[in-house]
C-alpha cells in the first residue's frame, strides 16, 4: 500500500451525489486534516433520486448538485467537477473514460477512490448498473488511459494534458474489502454530510442510528476495538 506521507493528492469518481459520502466521507475528512487535497468527481446529478418525485423531476439535478456542494465542504472538500450524464443511464464507453481520463490527468492524484466495478452478490445495494460502469471506467482510466499519451491523444494535443499514473485506487462497495479506515474521530463529520443530503435522507427514519450501525459493523469486521467506526475499502495497486 501507499504510505500515508506518499499521498498528497486524492480523486474520488461517484455516479451519484452521495455516493461519495456513503462510501467514504470518514476517510476524506482524515485526509483533508493531513492536508490532503480530495477532489470530486460527479458522473451523474442524481436527477433520478429523491423521494418526492414528479415524474419530470425538474430541479433535481440542479438540488442534487448544491446538496452535494454542501456535503463536501462538511469534509472539507471545494474542488467537484459534475459530467452531468444521465442517471441511472451510464453505460460503460470510452467517452466516459475519456471523461475521467481528462480530469485523472488534471488532478494527478497519488490515489482515486471509486465504485467496485463487480455485482456485490453478498450484498446488492452498492451494485447499482451506474456504480458498476463509474467503477470500470475509472478502473480503465487508470490503467491503461490516463498513463499512456497515445490514449485519447487529442487531450495531450489540444488540451496540453500530460500523462499520469495514479499509483492507487480504493474501490468501495465491493465483497472482498481488505482495507478499514478507523473514522471514529469524525464519525459527526461523516454524518454531517450525509445528512447534507437532504432530497435523499432526510425522511429516512432512524438515518443517523443506522449510519453509525453500518460504520460499527465495518469496525467489527476490521476488528477495530468496541465503539469504533470505520469505512472499508479493497485497495489495488495500478502503478
Ligand atoms: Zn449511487
Amino acid at each position: 500500500m501507499l504510505p500515508e506521507s506518499e499521498i498528497d493528492r486524492v480523486l474520488v469518481v461517484s455516479a451519484h451525489p452521495d455516493d461519495a459520502d456513503f462510501g467514504s466521507a470518514g476517510t476524506v475528512a482524515l485526509f483533508g486534516e493531513r492536508g490532503v487535497k480530495v477532489t470530486y468527481l460527479m458522473v451523474t446529478d442524481g436527477d433520478a433520486g429523491g423521494n418526492e418525485r414528479t415524474l419530470d423531476n425538474s430541479g433535481m439535478a440542479e438540488l442534487r448538485r448544491a446538496e452535494q456542494i454542501a456535503a463536501a465542504k462538511c469534509v472539507g472538500v471545494t474542488d467537484l467537477r459534475f459530467l452531468a450524464y444521465p442517471d441511472g443511464a451510464v453505460v460503460a464507453s470510452l467517452e466516459l473514460r475519456k471523461a475521467i481520463t481528462r480530469v485523472i490527468r488534471q488532478v494527478r492524484p497519488d490515489l482515486v477512490i471509486t465504485h467496485h466495478p463487480d455485482r456485490n452478490y453478498q450484498f446488492i445495494a452498492p451494485s447499482h448498473p451506474d456504480h458498476r460502469a463509474v467503477g470500470g471506467c475509472t478502473l480503465d482510466a487508470v490503467y491503461p488511459d490516463a498513463r499512456n499519451p497515445y490514449a485519447f491523444p487529442e487531450l495531450l494535443l489540444e488540451e496540453g494534458l500530460e500523462a499520469w499514473t495514479a499509483r492507487e485506487v480504493w474501490l468501495v462497495g465491493g465483497s472482498t474489502p481488505n482495507h478499514y479506515v478507523d473514522i471514529t474521530d469524525v464519525i459527526d463529520r461523516r454524518l454531517a454530510a450525509l445528512q447534507s443530503h437532504v432530497s435523499q435522507v432526510a425522511h429516512v427514519e432512524g438515518f443517523a442510528d443506522f449510519i453509525k450501525g453500518r460504520s460499527a459493523a465495518w469496525a467489527e469486521r476490521a476488528g477495530f476495538a468496541e465503539g469504533r467506526y470505520a469505512e472499508g475499502f479493497q485497495v489495488v495497486a495500478t502503478a
